[in-house]
């Protein structure tokens, strides 16, 4: 497990090799190639993901595998997800151009960032401090002036916030906390992981209506636990 350092790449400074910046096309090229060959077919999702620089949200010895699918560690022991289940999670969330957008566990904001090039706003929440703040340099300094960062306890929703038409999680509970199901308006869509920490996780996605909750499976996922609280230290 790493510490909670932060080392991502500067988002002012260079790489200082011409030879790097081709390669990061090539991959990003490939990589839009790879998300619409997995079944990715919302354009508003692919352009998202292509207005997002994902070298800017992985820790610097790991900026060479931005671009490849799958999870890579950050700070504070946690993960940025892979970038097929930031694009599925995306998809199904049916983010339309005037919706609200709460997502619980910020982590690197890339998840965050990418909901934002779709969503009217983005409030991300986070319990790690070191990594929220990591998480708004990096969106600032990208001028996405339409996400905040929040540092608290997602469980317990943000109730000072109003309410919401999407909802993502982006780490896995063993239930839907019931205050994410107060947050969301009626026709809203929650998209979480549940399931135990170390046991089979399925990605399920429940739409609001009238009557309760309907709730529909999607995909076996892996994904970091939803913790309670605030962290106590970083
Ligand atoms: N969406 C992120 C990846 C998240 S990893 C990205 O794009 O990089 C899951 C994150 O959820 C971790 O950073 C973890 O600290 C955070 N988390 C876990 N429980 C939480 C809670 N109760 N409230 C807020 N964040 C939480």
């Amino acid at each position: 497990m790493i510490g909670c350092e932060i080392r991502t790449r500067s988002l002012n400074g260079e790489t200082g090799m011409a030879s790097a910046a081709s390669d990061e096309r090539v991959g990003r090229m490939e990589f839009q190639l790879q998300m619409r060959q997995r079944g990715i077919t919302d354009t508003a999702v692919l352009r998202a993901l292509d207005e997002v620089p994902r070298e800017y949200f992985v820790p610097a010895d790991y900026s060479n595998k931005a671009y490849a699918d799958h999870a890579l560690p950050i700070a504070c022991g946690q993960t940025i997800s892979q970038p097929y289940i930031v694009a599925y999670m995306t998809e199904q969330l049916e983010v339309r151009p005037h919706h609200r957008v709460l997502e619980i566990g910020t982590g690197s904001g890339y998840q965050a960032a990418v909901l934002s090039r779709i969503a009217r706003e983005v409030v991300t929440v986070e319990r790690y401090r070191t990594l929220a703040d990591a998480a708004r340099a990096r969106i600032e300094t990208l001028g996405f002036h339409n996400i905040d960062v929040i540092v608290g306890d997602g469980m317990a929703g943000v109730p000072d916030r109003g309410a919401f038409d999407r909802i993502i999680v982006t780490a896995a509970a063993d239930h839907v906390p019931q205050a994410l199901v107060d947050a969301l308006v009626e026709g809203g869509i929650i998209v979480l992981p549940l399931g135990p920490s170390s046991g089979a996780q399925y990605l399920v996605k429940l739409t609001k209506t009238h009557d309760g909750i309907a709730r529909e499976e999607l995909l076996p996922v892996r994904f970091v636990p939803l913790l309670p609280g605030k962290a106590q230290e970083l």
